[in-house]
């Protein structure tokens, strides 16, 4: 869809001039920094953490354009994926008058992002298949409508969004798309990242919280043309991503081989455990999942939550979601906790 990129962006964030931090000011070589306000000395721990942060985090962009094949200037980072679904708002939708579609069931963030910066949601709800209603979708855009957002695979059904349906939204929706790949890495499906070129309307987000095993460093992928990157860079706090987590983020991206092979065995772990509980007389459905979970309808989601929570394991009640009646998210774990799950689900009177 060709976009007037202007005419979505917010009129007080085209016209902001951000704060320019020290670091920003200066690109020349120096040695001596007075410019910050920081202790000079040092920090009262082994590593030092006495110096603000690179704010755009570019060791770790250049780490991650290596991995993904995507220059790093189309690359924003967040203080986890939940900064730039925040950011997306702030950006492009003026609060009490524009609007955006989300397709329940879906991930809750999008919802409480737009209540917190008030603006409408308009809710088009996923098919009975949960695939995306392409026409529902179409029907519901109005002249304030700023953004679609797209979870493929989808938290909490587990599936991946038909390709084929999300490329038409693409081309026809008039604002922006917003593509939340945060399971892609479990996926079988293609990312969107390389379709940027294409799309100047396309948002892509993907978490190192998932697959890459780093949930607590709080680092969220964005991944946009460089015009909206821009925009990101121009409205996010000024260091946004701590040292500690573009430090550690970067080194841990060179091990790949590990990830990789952890993904291998969620993927065999999740079949197995499938198919355990489908057996089951008292489980109506495992739902197919493209995730590192899997949603599980059952004749009482209530009680078997609560067994499952006197037994010391802790799932998700997806229950009151549309579409979602009596279902449970339960995340696949190590085989031991996996095996676990099981023994306590056969020990279910349901
Ligand atoms: C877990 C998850 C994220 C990741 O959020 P972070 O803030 O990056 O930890 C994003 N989107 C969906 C759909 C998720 O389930």
């Amino acid at each position: 869809m060709a976009i007037d990129l202007n005419k979505l962006v917010r009129k007080n964030i085209q016209q902001l001039k951000p704060y320019s931090s020290a670091r920003h000011e200066f690109t020349g070589k120096a040695s001596v920094f007075l410019d910050a306000n920081e202790n000079a000395y040092g920090s009262p721990m082994e590593d030092e953490y006495n110096r603000y942060p690179d704010p755009l985090q570019w060791q770790l962009k250049f780490q991650l354009a290596r991995i993904k094949g995507v220059p790093a200037e189309n690359i924003f980072i967040g203080n986890g994926s939940d900064e730039v679904i925040d950011l997306a708002y702030r950006i492009f939708c003026d609060p009490q008058k524009d609007n955006v579609i989300i397709c329940p069931p879906t991930y809750g963030m999008y919802e409480v992002s737009a209540n917190i910066n008030d603006v409408a949601i308009k809710r088009v709800n996923l098919t009975v298949s949960y695939q995306l209603d392409v026409p529902a979708i179409l029907a519901a855009i109005d002249v304030n409508t700023k953004m679609l957002f797209i979870c493929s695979p989808n938290n909490p059904t587990g599936n991946d969004m038909k390709r084929d349906d999300v490329v038409e939204l693409l081309n026809t929706f008039p604002g922006i798309v917003i593509i939340d790949e945060a399971y892609i890495n479990y996926s079988k499906q293609k990312t969107f990242i390389q379709e940027l070129t294409i799309y100047p309307n396309l948002i892509v987000m993907q978490t190192l919280s998932k697959a890459w095993g780093m949930a607590a460093l709080r680092v969220g992928l964005c991944y946009a043309s460089m015009d909206i990157i821009d925009l990101f860079n121009k409205v996010k706090p000024p260091y946004n991503i701590n040292e500690a987590s573009q430090q550690m983020a970067t080194e841990a991206l060179t091990n790949t081989t590990l990830v990789n092979g952890w993904i291998k065995e969620v993927v065999a772990q999740k079949d197995w455990v499938g198919d355990e509980l489908a057996d089951l007389s008292y489980v109506e459905k495992v739902y197919p999942s493209d995730a590192n979970f899997i949603l599980v309808k059952v004749r009482d989601a209530e009680g078997l939550y609560k067994f499952l929570a006197e037994n010391g394991i802790v799932v998700r009640n997806r229950s009151r979601e549309p579409l979602c009646e009596n279902s449970l998210r339960i995340t696949i774990g190590t085989p031991a906790e996996n095996k676990k799950l099981v023994q306590i689900f056969k020990q279910y009177k349901g």
